[in-house]
């Protein structure tokens, strides 16, 4: 591991002062993504700056009807909030289905936005990766990319975004609340936030240098039946293959699909109704898949089926 200066910032504000002062400064939350990749030397800031003092750590209700969340929120907390369980299941669902008990502990709403992918060529120093070393090339693409992505993909990168939890957050349409270092605060739908890869994978959100995010909003209930269905390798402590996470109301259901592109992929204008294959159809138009991984397009349809079958039981 490379050395580092590390410093603990005590408000949001001062965080993103911080991250802009010092060029080359990362934010620490939780650490279990960026502690991995420091010590790959696939991230290499020379500063850390601590935001576990930030006080970002509530739930609280919003005048709208809805739930604002703090970004230091653990994942664990959130899946537990007695709001979240009973108007946000899919959230809580989906947040369980995630990683262990304790990497959850120590997770964060903001960190688990900003997971990096799994991409093994991401995590292998001796390939090439244009995320990781922009220009370099792809190994994936011709390698082995069955756990890669099959829509929104580029001749450049082929990358998943691995977050359950954003899966759930697109279908309920929440927002990512932020503040720079002039104090300005924006809010960026969770539909806009993450980005395709297309020239430049290693660009994967809408976050400018040194922006610090503060919460997470979720709009009021949406009501209907909740349901998210993660499909792995193994029953737990693994990334989705495919996940899906819906909501099923009398006039329709809502998708949005995890494990299949470079950000949780959703298409409204395909949700009419509740014939999955329809949904899918809709939702996959333009896929573009390799012969290891085409399995995920009827993986995905098949577990929309079964997320919608439950529901209407
Ligand atoms: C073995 C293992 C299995 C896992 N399995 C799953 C799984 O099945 N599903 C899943 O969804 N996830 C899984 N994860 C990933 C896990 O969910 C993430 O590592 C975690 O959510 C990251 O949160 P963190 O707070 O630890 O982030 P950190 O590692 O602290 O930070 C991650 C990134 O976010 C940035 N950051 C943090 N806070 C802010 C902020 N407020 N504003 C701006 N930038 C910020 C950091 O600079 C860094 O770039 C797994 C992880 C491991 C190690
Ligand atoms: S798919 Fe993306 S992350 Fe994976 S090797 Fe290619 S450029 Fe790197």
């Amino acid at each position: 591991m490379k050395a580092f200066t590390y410093a603990r910032a005590k408000t949001a504000a001062e965080a993103a002062q911080m991250a802009t002062a010092t060029p080359g400064a990362k934010f620490i939350a939780g650490g279990t993504n960026l502690l991995d990749l420091m010590k790959l030397e696939i991230e290499t800031p020379q500063h850390l700056i601590d935001v576990n003092g930030t006080g970002l750590d509530t739930i609280a209700a919003t005048p709208e009807g809805g739930l604002r969340i703090g970004a230091m929120v653990r994942n664990t907390d959130l899946a537990a909030d007695t709001r979240v369980r009973r108007d946000y299941g899919v959230l809580t669902r989906a947040l369980v289905a995630g990683a262990s008990g304790q990497l959850r502990n120590k997770a964060t709403t903001a960190g688990n936005l900003l997971q990096r992918t799994r991409c093994p060529y991401f995590y292998d120093t001796n390939q090439a990766c244009n995320k990781r070393k922009p220009g370099s090339g792809c190994a994936a693409i011709g390698g082995f990319n069955r756990n890669l992505g099959v829509i929104g993909t580029s001749d450049a990168c082929i990358a998943t975004h691995s977050s359950d939890m954003a899966v759930a957050m697109r279908v309920l349409d929440a927002s990512v609340e932020t503040v720079d270092a002039g104090g300005t605060a924006r809010t960026i739908p969770i539909a806009d936030f993450h980005r395709l890869p297309g020239n430049t994978p290693q660009v994967e959100t809408a976050l400018k240098p040194g922006e610090f995010i503060t919460a997470v909003t979720l709009p009021r209930p949406t009501g209907g039946t909740h349901i998210y269905r993660k499909v792995r390798d193994r029953a737990s402590y693994a990334f989705a293959l495919v996940s899906v996470a819906a909501i099923m109301k009398p006039d329709g259901v809502r998708a949005a699909f995890g494990g299949v592109a470079h950000k949780p992929w959703r298409v409204e204008a395909a949700e009419r109704g509740t014939d999955a294959r329809s949904i899918a159809s809709g939702t996959f138009a333009g896929a573009k898949t390799t012969p290891q991984n085409a399995f995920k397009l009827p993986l995905a349809e098949r577990a929309l089926a079964s997320a919608i079958a439950e529901a209407q039981a």
